[in-house]
């Protein structure tokens, strides 16, 4: 970061490179405004850019003013980036450790520039108070378990960037100075390791960006499959789960409850839509509440909701039914205390070894017709070969409104 040749076109290329990336973060920020620490990734790069054009100007004149400029900006730039990485995991950098940072290497700079001036040491501190900076910055970023492959890519591209700063600068100053008996900035040597820096310094803007733009992505597929009113999953994110876990466990026990709202028509009708929203979120809450953390749990219809139990017999699964048809019916319900009385059915159905999601929901629909039919409020639970034979056709008017489920 020191000492540079002679102005050269091409060593523009790599301020180039990093307002490139400055404009990427700002596009990303402007895509998705959650991403705060996009716009101090901007700035980062922005601020490389800005200390690596005044080197290579050589402005302002004169080795001292230089340095201190050129390494204002490149420490600014090392600390937002920091605060950048450090926020999208939830941590930040504080203010009062980034002042205290900047004057941990700015003081320095300016006594080897003015007191004492020696372009060894003030490499030394730049290089191995930046690499410090990032390898304390990339232990705080340590993957944990469940760290997706994005994350784990970001981890150690900015370890060895971190680390490369100690030999890096060990190898410029000792054998370049020594050996090639020139300035290291006119050795091919000391090229060699500039162009390291660009390398892996681009890697880490890349990589940085492939994690947030993950994210993004992975935002978009949560909203995707999520219910707006009720936060749990929506009719396509329950089938997709559910579909994955029906075929990757044919053996294993596994049982289905559909349940539909009674009446509900009624309560909008009565109280007012709003009040069947209010109904709808409570009601969402109560499943996510009882049910445990493998189940799946989804919204499927209007008023129709889905709860897939794996490892769990038909007997677990009817009690669990029966739990929230007492919960709702309860008089502490909130909504027993506006005057609203809400009551479901319920369809309770055991996975058999050559079920499909598609044909145990059928038969769990079923069960819940059945409930509806027999006067609402109260549970169905069947095995397989008790099944009771599909009701006429005639009778199936105004029901659960449910007959369109498919896996
Ligand atoms: P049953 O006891 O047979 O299930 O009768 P029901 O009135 O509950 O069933 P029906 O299928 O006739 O009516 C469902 C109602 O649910 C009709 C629809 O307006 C209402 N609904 C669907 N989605 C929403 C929603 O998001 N919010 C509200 N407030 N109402 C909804
Ligand atoms: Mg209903
Ligand atoms: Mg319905």
């Amino acid at each position: 970061m020191e000492n540079t040749p002679a102005i050269n076109m091409t060593g523009f290329v790599g301020p180039a490179i990093m307002l490139l990336f400055a404009l990427g973060f700002v596009w990303v920020g402007l895509v998705d405004r959650r991403q705060l620490n996009s716009a101090l990734l901007a700035a980062a790069c922005a601020f490389l850019s800005v200390g690596m054009t005044l080197q290579l100007l050589e402005w302002p004149a004169g080795p001292g003013p230089n340095v201190l400029f050129s390494g204002f900006f490149y420490t600014l730039a090392v600390l937002l980036a920091s605060d950048g990485m450090l926020r999208r995991a939830g941590k930040r950098l504080s203010l009062l450790a980034g002042i205290s940072l900047m004057i941990a290497i700015m003081a320095p700079l300016w006594y080897f520039s003015y007191v004492e001036p020696s372009l060894l040491m003030r490499i030394y501190v730049q290089n191995f108070g930046y690499g410090a900076i990032l390898l304390i910055n990339a232990l705080r970023l340590r993957p944990t378990k469940g760290a997706g492959a994005a994350d784990r890519v970001l981890f150690w591209v900015l370890l060895v960037f971190a680390i490369h700063f100690f030999p890096r600068t060990l190898f410029t100053t000792g054998p370049a100075i020594a050996h090639d008996g020139i300035a290291p900035d006119g050795s091919l040597f000391w090229q060699t390791l500039q162009l390291s820096l660009s390398v892996l310094g681009a890697m880490l803007a890349l990589a940085v960006l492939a994690t947030i733009l993950t994210d993004m992505m992975e935002d978009l597929r949560r909203d995707r499959d999520r219910d707006g009113l009720t936060g749990i999953l929506n009719r396509r994110g329950f089938e997709e789960r559910a579909n994955r876990l029906v075929n990757s466990r044919r053996r294993a026990a596994m049982s289905l409850i559909v349940c539909d709202l009674d009446h509900f028509k009624l309560l909008n009708d009565t109280h007012g839509h709003s009040a069947g929203d209010a109904a709808l979120k409570v009601f969402g809450a109560m499943l996510l509440d009882t049910a445990r953390s493998t189940d799946i749990v989804g919204r499927i219809g209007g008023e129709e909701f889905a709860l897939l139990l794996p490892n769990t017999d038909l007997a677990s699964a009817r009690d669990m039914a029966e739990r929230l048809r007492r919960n709702l019916a309860a008089d502490d319900f909130p909504l027993t205390q506006k005057g609203i009385d809400l009551s479901a059915s319920f369809g309770v159905a055991e996975k058999a070894p050559q079920d499909t999601l598609g044909t145990l929901f059928k038969r769990a629909d079923g069960y819940l017709y059945e409930a509806k039919n027999d006067g609402r409020d109260r549970t169905v639970a069947r095995e397989v070969s008790k099944a009771a034979p599909p009701p006429a056709e005639e009778s199936q008017s105004g029901q659960t409104g449910s007959q369109t489920h498919n896996g």
